[in-house]
């Protein structure tokens, strides 16, 4: 884990910090919201379904009169003049015949008398039924009413109805006002929930790295003072065999060889731990330079052949001729040397092992197939993590600590390159590196 990882981290508890305060806010602006308007508004209702009870018991019998005496006769326009004009009147109605013709009415505002009526024009109130409109007048402005009335019938046949309303603009003015308000608090505190999220995890990662960095600095260590008690040991094995091997029984010969064996293993985990530890505290310089990857890759397949043959694995290579690239060869070897490696680990008997190197436009393209066991989907994310192996039980048998392939994202990654992986269970795996080079 360096800094990147931890800036990562950070970013992650930040956003998903923030991301409960929006959820929390928007909860909370919404349910304010509806509390509000349903509030203001069931109340509005209330009193424009109260008007159209009352005004329905003061001006019915008008409606009765005109059907029984005038039905026939337009008065529409005379009456219109009729109708009162009341300023102050928080609440309007209008008494009107089945054909439209307004009979009586009480208004606050005349003007909205031609767009009101279109509104009402046709509809028959059921029982206790409110609408919500929206009027545009010729200034631009718009007016919300709440809308009710009460249908009058003479032995079932409809004569007309008695329409009520309110204007509550304000109301809603003040409900959408309220919307505002609240989403703009909202977003206040949720960048400044973002900033104290950022800065509370920024606080939470100082114990945390400050007791990484101990232990990075104790596997540098452990790993640099094992590394002279294990050349000794390798170099005193040499000794010994190179001066008793001829007196050696069979067995003892057998223990030599798995002792040498052993020491190599060790020896590589702790260069292997070495190098990330310095790799974590920038302290790897990288050596580049031109040089011929063909020559490098066949030195390879060399090393790998006998434990390929052991397994049956053949080696097809398709590099472009005379390939050159610029990196750190001892590096770019060392990835190599992973991938080859692996793909014979995890290959199947028979198996086959298909490199391809070529030059694409700025970049080297570095292929390494195999027909292996693959990797599960769930896994394929982790497998560059450090110390991440696949399923414990298929890999108990392949040696193996899980460190490779994190080296090989270091190496790609201090290249300024990348690295991935395409792989079904059971048919084998792709690793595809890609290296950009400077222009020739
Ligand atoms: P190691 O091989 O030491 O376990 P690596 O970091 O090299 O560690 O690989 C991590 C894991 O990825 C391995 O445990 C293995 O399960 C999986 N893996 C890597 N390369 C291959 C491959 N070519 N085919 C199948 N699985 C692979």
């Amino acid at each position: 884990m360096n800094d990147k990882m931890f800036k990562k981290i950070r970013f992650r508890l930040t956003l998903l910090f923030t991301s409960l305060i929006v959820i929390f806010l928007i909860s909370f602006t919404v349910i304010s919201y509806s509390l509000l308007s349903s509030l203001i508004t069931n109340k509005q209702k209330e009193q424009v379904i109260t008007l159209a009870e009352a005004e329905y018991a003061e001006h019915k019998n008008e409606l009765f009169h005109w059907y029984d005496h005038a039905k026939n006769v337009s008065s529409n326009k005379a009456r219109n003049d009729y109708l009162e004009y009341n300023p102050e009147a928080p609440f309007f109605y209008y008494v009107i015949t089945r054909n439209g013709e307004i009979l009586d009415g009480d208004e606050s505002f005349p003007e909205l008398r031609e767009n009101i009526l279109k509104t009402i024009h046709g509809w028959i109130p059921q029982n206790e039924e409110v609408r919500h409109e929206t009027i545009k007048m010729q200034n631009g402005k718009t007016i919300s009413l709440l809308l009710s009335g009460k249908s009058v019938f003479k032995n079932g046949v409809y004569i007309g109805t008695i329409y009520t309303g309110t204007n509550i603009t304000m109301q809603t003015y003040v409900v959408k006002t309220s919307l505002m308000i609240l989403s703009l608090i909202s977003l206040v505190f949720i960048g400044l929930s973002a900033l104290l999220g950022y800065y509370m995890s920024g606080k939470a990662m100082v114990p945390i790295a400050k007791s990484f960095q101990k232990q990075k600095e104790f596997v540098a260590n452990a790993s640099h003072e094992l590394r002279t008690p294990l050349s000794i040991f390798q170099s005193s094995l040499e000794v010994i065999e190179a001066d008793e091997r001829e007196k050696m029984g069979e067995f003892s010969l057998l223990v030599l060889d798995d002792m040498k064996d052993e020491v190599k293993r060790m020896t590589k985990l702790i260069n292997d731990l070495l190098l990330l530890a310095r790799s974590d505290a920038d302290a790897v310089e990288l050596n580049k330079q031109w040089f011929e990857l063909e020559p490098i890759i066949n030195e390879l397949i060399r090393k790998c052949l006998p434990w390929a043959e052991q397994k049956n694995i053949e080696f097809l290579t398709n590099i472009q001729e005379g390939i050159t690239m610029y990196g750190d060869k001892e590096r770019i070897t060392q990835l190599l040397l992973i991938l080859l490696d692996n793909a014979v680990k995890y290959n199947v008997e028979n198996g086959l092992i298909r490199i391809m190197i070529s030059r694409e436009s700025q970049n080297i393209k570095i292929e390494i197939n195999d027909t292996g066991i693959g990797i599960p989907k769930e896994h394929l994310h982790h497998i560059f993590e450090r110390f991440y192996r696949v399923s414990k039980a298929r890999s108990r048998q392949l040696e193996g600590n899980g460190i490779g392939l994190s080296i090989a994202q270091w190496i790609v990654d201090t290249h300024g390159g990348t690295i991935s992986v395409q792989s079904e269970e059971g048919k084998g795996s792709c690793f595809i590196v890609t290296l950009p080079q400077p222009i020739q």
